[in-house]
């Protein structure tokens, strides 16, 4: 080979390999065409989907559209991938829980949950009352089955904001709420009403959380002010970015807030992993490998760690209490996306 030859063998190679290292995409589909045409493809398949029940163990719940359907991402530059109604709020429910257990975790430390309410997952309902007493001792030895996303682990976590009042504590968990989403939220009161009207088991919940010393005083406060973040009423764009923040190290992108240290995230993530979306938690990791949260107001939110943020409404639910729309919208649009974070490609 001569040196010219020899020049552009090796200027082929230089270009070649940068050319590959511009193009290892950070989505598979990486074009903003591309993922909106994910949203979009998502959106008209399942939007004639007729499977599943609103919850109506919650009376306003049953009262609330079952054709409603929105899908949001959310990526890194803050951009909203959108299809269908985006707009309308469905009340947050089991999804806030992530949040204020991200805010006691923020302002406490990963250990603090990890002690007080533990981060295992429970193999029972997520208001199972069995899961709290079925271990103890007659002496009353013996700690209960919980983590920060079920009933138990998280009125012991709304417990746990620290503040002199309700209003104090409140103010803290609307605020990071608010944060998470980019935008100030507000509880729907026709579902803080009914909710707090019919939640005798969540009321015996938090006295035996108390009585075990999982709550150190005042449950009935951190019962009334659970039930007031489980009616935060949230948007599928409020959500998906509420999502974005955690699959951005705590930074909000739409806003470029950060709302939590970046270093606290995987907890929360993890939690998210174990348990979000009830008895099918390890049937939906299995599929999608994403960390995520169902409610029962219809909302599933899904993180893909430094890819997207992504949240669809659906108020029908599976037998598990999983929006029947929402679980196979978010699962085909990862899988379009590349999102499952276990799925590292072959070199
Ligand atoms: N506020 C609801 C309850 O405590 C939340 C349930 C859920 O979304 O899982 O029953």
């Amino acid at each position: 080979m001569n040196q010219l030859a020899r020049r552009v063998g090796v200027g082929a190679l230089v270009l070649g390999l940068a050319a590959s290292i511009l193009t290892v995409p950070a989505l598979r589909a990486q074009a903003p065409g591309d993922l909106q045409a994910a949203v979009d493809a998502a959106y008209a398949k399942y939007k004639g989907l007729q499977e599943g029940k609103n919850a109506d163990y919650i009376p306003a719940l049953a009262k609330v559209d079952p054709n409603l359907f929105g899908i949001a991402v959310v990526t890194a530059d803050g951009k909203v991938y959108a299809a269908g109604d985006v707009k309308t709020e469905v009340s947050i429910q089991s999804i806030s829980k992530v949040f204020t257990m991200a805010q006691v975790i923020q302002e406490q430390g990963l250990e603090s949950v990890e002690k007080r309410i533990g981060v295992d997952a429970t193999g029972m309902r997520f208001n199972s009352i069995t899961a709290v007493e079925g271990v103890r001792t007659v002496a009353g030895a013996g700690a209960p089955e919980m983590n920060p996303l079920v009933n138990p682990g998280a009125i012991s976590a709304t417990s746990m904001v620290k503040g002199a009042t309700a209003d104090e504590v409140w103010t803290k968990i609307i605020g990071f709420h608010n944060d998470a989403a980019g935008r100030s939220l507000s509880v729907l009161q026709d579902v803080y009403k009914s909710e707090s009207d019919t939640n005798q088991r969540n009321q015996a919940i938090g006295a035996l959380m108390l009585a075990y010393g999982y709550i150190k005083d005042n449950w009935q406060q951190a019962v009334d002010l659970y039930t007031r973040q489980c009616s935060i009423g949230v948007n599928a764009r409020d959500l998906a970015t509420m999502a974005a923040t955690l699959a951005f190290a705590g930074k909000n992108p739409v806003t470029g807030t950060q709302v939590m240290d970046a270093v606290k995230v995987p907890g929360v993530l993890a939690v998210m992993a174990t348990a979000g979306l009830y008895d099918d938690s390890g049937k939906w990791l299995y599929h999608t490998g994403l960390p995520a949260k169902s409610g029962v107001g219809g909302g599933i939110i899904a993180v893909s760690p430094g890819k997207f943020g992504i949240a669809v409404i659906s108020p029908p639910l599976d037998d598990a209490g999983n929006s029947v729309r929402a679980q196979k919208a978010i699962a085909d649009i990862s899988e379009a996306l590349g999102g499952n974070p276990y799925a590292a490609k072959a070199r």
